[in-house]
C-alpha cells in the first residue's frame, strides 16, 4: 500500500504557483489578486479564510478579505460582488459557503464574473466542464486529479466510482474523470446496492460526509481509494473511509488529515493564477 501524501503534492503545486507569480511580477509588474468574502462568524469558515489569507501572502498574491456581519442582506452582498467584479486588482472572487439563510447562495454564485470564479461554481464554468472544455474547475476534484497524476496512477479505461453527487465534489469529479477516459459511476443516498458498486471500483472516491462509511468489504484489492470526507469525531478529524482496514487492501490511499484537504487550497491558488493569466491575456 502506498500512502498518497497530499501535503507533499500540494507543496509542489504551491512552489509552481509561487515561481509563476514571481515570473509574472518581473514581466508585468502585476501579481494575481484573490478576494475572499466571509459573511457571519462560522468558526470553521473563519479558519479556512485565515488559512487562505496566509497562503496568499506566502505565494506573493494580493489578498483582499471582506468580513461582513451575519445579518448582511442579499442586495448588500450582490453590491460587493459587483464591486469586486469591476476591480482590476481582483482576479479571483471566493464567497465562503455556507451563507446565512436570508441569502440565496445560487444567486450570489451566479453574480460572480465567470472569469473570476476561482471556485468553478458559476453555471458558465460548470457548463464548460460538462462540455469537456478548459475552464476554472472546482478545487477539490481538480486537486484529486493532480494527486493521481503525481503518483502516475492510470485513469484511462479504469472504473471510477464516486460516492456523493454534490456540485462541489461528486459531479465535477465525475466530469474530470470522464475527461481522462475513465468509466464513471456516481452513487448517492438512493443508490441500490452501493456496496457492490463500490467493490467494482478501480478508483473509489468517497465524498459523502459519513465517518468510516467505506469499510473493507466495499473495496476490491488493489483499488485506489481517495477519501474526501472531513468529519469531526470526538474532536478528531476523520474521513469517510475506515482507514486502517481499507489500507490493508488498497494499492493507494489518501489519509485524513493530510490527503485531499491540503490540495484544495493549493488548487485555489492555481486557479487564481490561471484567472489572472486569462484576464490579462498572458
Ligand atoms: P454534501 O452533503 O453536499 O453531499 C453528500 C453526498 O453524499 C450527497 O450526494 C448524498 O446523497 C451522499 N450521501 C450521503 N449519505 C449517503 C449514504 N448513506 N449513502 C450514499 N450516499 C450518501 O457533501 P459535500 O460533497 O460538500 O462533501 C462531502 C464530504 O467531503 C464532507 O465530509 C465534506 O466535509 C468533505 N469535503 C472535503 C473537502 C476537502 O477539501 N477535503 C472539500 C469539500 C468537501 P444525496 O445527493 O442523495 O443526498
Amino acid at each position: 500500500m502506498q500512502l498518497i501524501d497530499g501535503k507533499k503534492v500540494s507543496g509542489t503545486i504551491k512552489e509552481r504557483v509561487a515561481a509563476r507569480v514571481q515570473e509574472l511580477q518581473s514581466k508585468t509588474g502585476k501579481v494575481p489578486g484573490l478576494a475572499v468574502v466571509l459573511v457571519g462568524e462560522d468558526p470553521a469558515s473563519a479558519i479556512y479564510v485565515r488559512n487562505k489569507n496566509k497562503i496568499c501572502e506566502q505565494m506573493g498574491f494580493q489578498s483582499f478579505t471582506h468580513n461582513l456581519p451575519a445579518d448582511t442582506g442579499e442586495s448588500q452582498l450582490l453590491a460587493l460582488v459587483d464591486e469586486l467584479n469591476r476591480d482590476p486588482a481582483v482576479d479571483g472572487i471566493l464567497v465562503q459557503l455556507p451563507l446565512p439563510q436570508q441569502i440565496n447562495s445560487q444567486r450570489i454564485l451566479e453574480a460572480i464574473d465567470p472569469a473570476k470564479d476561482v471556485d468553478g461554481f458559476h453555471p458558465v464554468n460548470v457548463g464548460h466542464l460538462a462540455g469537456g472544455h478548459k475552464t476554472l474547475v472546482p478545487c477539490t476534484p481538480a486537486g484529486i486529479i493532480e494527486m493521481l497524476d503525481y503518483y502516475k496512477i492510470d485513469i484511462e479505461g479504469k472504473h471510477a466510482v464516486i460516492l456523493g453527487r454534490s456540485n462541489i465534489v461528486g459531479k465535477p469529479m465525475a466530469f474530470l474523470l470522464l475527461q481522462r477516459n475513465a468509466t464513471v459511476t456516481i452513487c448517492h443516498s438512493r443508490t441500490r446496492d452501493l456496496k457492490t458498486m463500490a467493490r467494482s471500483a478501480d478508483i473509489l472516491v468517497a465524498a459523502i460526509g459519513r465517518p468510516g462509511f467505506v469499510t473493507a468489504d466495499m473495496v476490491q484489492k488493489g483499488a485506489v481509494v481517495i477519501d474526501v470526507g472531513i468529519n469531526r469525531v470526538d474532536g478528531k478529524l476523520v474521513g469517510d473511509v475506515a482507514f486502517d482496514a481499507v489500507a490493508k487492501l488498497a494499492a493507494y490511499i489518501t489519509p485524513v488529515p493530510g490527503g485531499v484537504g491540503p490540495m484544495t487550497i493549493a488548487m485555489l491558488m492555481q486557479n487564481t493564477v490561471t484567472a489572472h493569466e486569462r484576464i490579462h491575456n498572458l
